[in-house]
């Protein structure tokens, strides 16, 4: 995705809109609509914090029911981020496609931004359609470009939430750098009571 970092630098407006930066909005409204068990419903105003964050601009006017319905959406979409390998979740994003999403169209929301691609039915969608039909718009563009699952979820057995696979490299297992750490701090406890044993024979032979 060179064209977009380098058109970011020069437009603002590219940077929130980028597919990279609408795929890490899914993956954040997702994680704040579904992540926890002990609060099944969060508060509109955490949401609203949310798109605050990745451009929305105000006023966000947001009530419980459409909370409610956003969060139906996140889970359907986190079957994208549960399919693992880049097949399955095509096939998911093509369910959502198929079930959930308007025609392709161009809009400028009346001439107040560059024109850009949605596949919700109109701009005056309610929440929970522009939210599935926005993420899947920059999930599908993320695996086409990648040819690789967009996401996937968090390794950490105590977390529940997605994140967006970022570029080339090794592949990404934690949602954040606070789940990478907590669970090698597990695992290094875990080495050292197993490994006790195993340290010992190594005195004995004189090993590092
Ligand atoms: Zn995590």
């Amino acid at each position: 995705m060179r064209y977009i970092r380098s058109m970011a630098s020069t437009d603002d407006w590219s940077t929130r809109h980028s597919v990279l930066a609408n795929a890490r909005r899914t993956a954040a409204l997702i994680n704040v609509l579904t992540g926890t068990d002990d609060q099944p419903q969060p508060q509109p105003d955490a949401v609203a914090e949310v798109l605050r964050q990745y451009g929305e601009l105000e006023p966000i006017e947001i009530n419980s029911g459409d909370i409610a319905r956003m969060r139906a959406a996140a889970l359907l979409l986190r079957e994208v981020f549960a399919a693992g390998h880049v097949d399955p979740a095509a096939e998911a994003l093509n369910r959502l496609l198929l079930e959930h999403t308007g025609r392709l169209r161009l809009t400028s929301h009346g001439g107040s931004t560059p024109w850009h691609p949605h596949l919700d039915r109109h701009d005056d969608a309610p929440w929970d359609e522009w939210f599935l039909a926005s993420s899947c718009l920059a999930l599908t563009v993320l695996l086409w470009d990648r040819q690789r699952p967009p996401g996937g979820l968090c390794a950490s057995p105590s977390c529940q939430n997605v994140y967006v696979t970022q570029g080339p490299g090794p592949a990404r297992r934690y949602c954040s750098r606070r789940c990478a750490t907590r669970e090698r701090v597990a695992a290094h406890r875990r080495g050292h009571q197993d490994g006790t044993s195993l340290s010992r024979a190594r005195e004995s032979t004189g090993e590092a």
